[in-house]
């Protein structure tokens, strides 16, 4: 579905992505872990158009897509959850999902709507809410239903875990299984590695630019580099 062959990324001088190389296919949950500053948002930006690398090919089902503006690719098929969740924040919850699916008339989006509520019931609960003052949890809810409402081929999350409490943690990965059991396809980046690798298909780790292992989900758990780099030993 995704292919992406040695891409290489800098800003200014820093040389942040270095030949990197990855697949995913439909199906999978695949997971890029790493510590600070490894490079995996700049990866995911790459990837979405955000960033430009000035080598390799990026395909997506089967299609290069290397110079495709990033908001093209909301329509191909390929949706991202950025850092930092990135909601509008003086918008209800209902109006931030619209926003996910603006190319399309609101009123033909009751399927979408049925399944993002269906996957966050919490969210259908606070429809009318404002963005602003859902919790943390709620927020990271919003970003992934919002991305959902394009009907997604490949779902794209960044750092879905950061600043959350280990309870919300565990709910978003509960998620982001779900999600995946009922087909969706994902890319994940994420620094908390034990729940990465404890829900992806496959992983690659990335250590300061460059992919140095990859291998399953459950073989990189176990794995003595990995369990000592990111696993607290
Ligand atoms: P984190 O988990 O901390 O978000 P990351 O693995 O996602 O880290 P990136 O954000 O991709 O890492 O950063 C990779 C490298 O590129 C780092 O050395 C970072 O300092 C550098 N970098 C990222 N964004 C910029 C920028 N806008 N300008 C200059 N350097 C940048």
């Amino acid at each position: 579905m995704l292919s992406v062959y040695n891409i290489n990324v800098w800003y200014g001088a820093i040389h942040a992505i270095k030949n990197i190389s990855f697949d995913v296919h439909e199906g999978e949950i695949v997971a890029l872990i790493g510590a600070n500053g490894a490079g995996k948002s700049t990866t995911l930006k790459t990837v979405s158009g955000l960033l430009r690398s000035q080598t390799g090919s990026i395909r997506f089902m089967g299609e290069d897509i290397m110079h495709t503006p990033a908001d093209k690719l909301v329509g191909r098929g390929l949706a991202q959850v950025p850092e930092g969740r990135r909601v509008f924040l003086d918008m209800s919850v209902e109006e931030n999902l619209e926003m996910g699916a603006y190319t399309r008339p609101a009123a033909t989006l009751a399927p979408e709507f049925a399944r993002v509520y269906d996957a966050f019931p919490r969210l259908k609960e606070r429809r009318r809410q404002v963005a602003g003052t859902l919790s943390g949890g709620e927020q990271q809810m919003l970003a992934m239903g919002r991305a959902l409402m394009s009907s997604p081929k490949l779902l794209m999350l960044d750092e879905p875990s950061m600043g959350l409490a280990p309870i919300l943690i565990e709910q978003i990965f509960d998620i982001i299984r779900e999600l995946h059991r009922e087909g969706s396809t994902i890319l994940l980046v994420e620094q908390n590695a034990q729940m990465a690798l404890s829900c992806a298909t496959r992983a690659y780790v990335l250590e300061t630019g460059r992919v140095t292992l990859t291998g399953t989900g459950a073989e990189l758990l176990v794995n003595d580099d990995v369990r000592r780099a990111y696993l607290g030993g």
